[in-house]
Order: structure tokens, then sequence, then C-alpha cells
């Protein structure tokens, strides 16, 4: 015979045997779902680095057959070239006026082509990490006086003046790959002049705006960027539709270009624009002291 507080005793103990049994079955079947989930984890996640490894792989292909292709492309270009060169040189005296300006627009098609093709190959050799670079200190001064040299034809042409305002005091050297400066540069100043009206400007600003970064501005008169595509500049094959209808012919690819060769040297690359006013782009480059 128990009594009345055993038996209590017992029935507690009983109750607490059981909910302790029935909180194990649940932390069971809560083990045994995480198993499960972890199991399918595992499985996403082979699927997930297998697919990666595809697209790589696809990538890889894809900046091959760019390069392979636009390699193939150049020797009938430079071929096509030649024989421009040759009949608007040799030839001239022959031909009409008509015919010299039929020429001439061939020419010209031509090397838009060829200035696609290495764009191309350019971008291909980024995206591959086939671009090498090798750096030096210089003054970016002297890189910009020598692309400027090349703007002085298209200066007279297109009735676009440039002006170089250097720092009173020379700014510091930065370290560069002066190829690839050089192509920064040709880009920032070939846009610039493309979208600058005749009896505009541009002009070229050297200044250093804290110990660290020399500032290189290029600023023109021009077009301007419609402020609801400006997010978009830097993007490969972008091209604002102000600028597709001034200039048809481009390849959306120089900003691209630059933007990647900047980043390289550790830069930065940024823009002001208002439409129908004009931008400049800015680039900051680390001066060879802070890199050292
Ligand atoms: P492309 O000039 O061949 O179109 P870019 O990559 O050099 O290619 O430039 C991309 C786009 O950025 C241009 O199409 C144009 O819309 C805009 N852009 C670049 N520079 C200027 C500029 N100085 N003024 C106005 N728009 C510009």
């Amino acid at each position: 015979m128990f009594s009345a507080s055993e038996t209590d005793v017992r029935i507690n103990k009983t109750r607490h045997m059981q909910d302790t049994r029935s909180e194990f079955d649940d932390l069971k079947k809560m083990n045994a779902e995480l198993m499960e989930a972890s199991k399918l984890l595992v499985r996403k996640d082979l699927e997930l680095s297998r697919a990666n490894d595809r697209l790589r792989e696809l990538n890889r292909t894809k900046s091959e057959f760019i390069s392979v292709a636009a390699h193939q492309l150049r020797t009938p270009l430079s071929a096509i070239r030649w024989v421009f060169n040759l009949l608007l040189e040799e030839e001239r005296g022959n031909l009409t006026e008509n015919q010299v300006a039929l020429l001439r627009r061939g020419y010209e098609s031509n090397q838009r082509m060829v200035d696609l093709v290495n764009g191309l190959l350019t971008v291909s050799r980024i995206e591959s990490g086939k671009f090498k670079y090798q750096f030096e200190a210089m003054r970016i001064e002297d890189v910009i006086r020598q692309s400027l040299v090349e703007f002085e034809g298209q200066s007279k042409d297109r009735q676009v003046a440039i002006v170089f305002r250097k720092p009173k005091e020379p700014a510091p050297e930065v370290l560069i790959d002066k190829e690839k400066m050089r192509d920064v540069l040709q880009n920032l100043l070939s846009n610039a002049m493309k979208y600058t009206r005749p009896g505009g400007s541009v002009t070229i600003n050297v200044s250093q705006k804290n110990p660290a970064e020399v500032e290189i501005a290029v600023k023109d008169t021009g077009i301007g960027i419609p402020s609801d595509q400006q997010k978009r500049i830097f993007e490969r094959f972008f091209r604002a539709q102000n600028a597709v209808r001034l200039e048809p012919d481009g390849s959306g690819l120089g900003l691209y270009i630059v933007h990647k060769i900047v980043r390289k040297h550790g830069g930065r690359v940024w823009f002001e624009s208002v439409e129908g006013e004009g931008t400049t782009f800015l680039i900051a480059l680390p001066t060879a002291k802070r890199n050292q």
C-alpha cells in the first residue's frame, strides 16, 4: 500500500519520464531533419561549384573565341588599309575629287573597324588576365604632353580648342604603366573631342588635392551625359542615347577599359556631367611615394 503522497510522487515521476521521452523523440526527429538538410546543402554546394566551373570554362572559351576572331580580322583589315593608303597617296593625281572623298570614307570606316577589333582584343586580354603591366615612377604631365601631340590635327579639324593647365608646382611622380596610361588619356581626350561641338573646348588640369594622390581632370563643353544613363557609363558596350545620335559609330568599350586600367593602378576614375553643358572625367592616381 502506498500513501497518498507516495502515489503523487510516483505519478509525477512517470509524467516526468514520459515528458523526457517525448522531448528526446522530438530532438531525435529534429536531428534527423538537420542531417537531411545538411546533406541537401552539401549536394547543392557541389552542384553550384560544378555550375561555377562550367561557367568559368564557358567564359574562358568565349574570351578565346573573341581573341582568335579579332586576330583573324586584323590581317585583312591591315591589307584593306594598305590599299586605301596606296590609292589616296600614290594614285591621287589620277582620281576625281568625288573618288577621293569616297576612298577617304572607306579608309575611315576601315580605321573604325581596326579600333573596334583592337578594343575587343584588349577586353578579352583583360578578362583572361593576360593584360600585363609594367609600372615605373614618372610625372603624369609628361605622358599628357605626349598624348596631346596626337590631338593637334583633330583640334584644328573639329574646331575644338585644347588647353593644358599644368600645376604651379610640378605634381609628384606616380607609379604607372606608361603605355596603358597613354591609352587611358587618349580615350578620355578622344571622347571629349568627339562629344564636343565646334567652337567648344577641352581643358586638362593636373592638381594635387591631397598628399597621397595626383588628380587629372579632362573637362569639356560638350553634349554631357543624360542623368538617367550616368550609372551605366563604365559598362561594356554601353553608349548614351545622345552620344549615339551625335556619333553613330562607337564601341562603348573605351571607358570600360579605362576603368579597368585605372583600378589596376590603385586609382579611381569618376565623372561629373550635365546634359547639354559638358562633362569632366577625373582620375586620381596614388603618388609613387605612397605606393613604395
Ligand atoms: P564610345 O565613345 O565608343 O561610345 P566609350 O566607352 O568611350 O565608348 O564611352 C561610353 C559612352 O560614354 C559614350 O558612348 C557616351 O555616351 C559617354 N561619354 C563618354 N565620354 C563622354 C563625354 N566626354 N561627353 C559625353 N558623353 C561621353
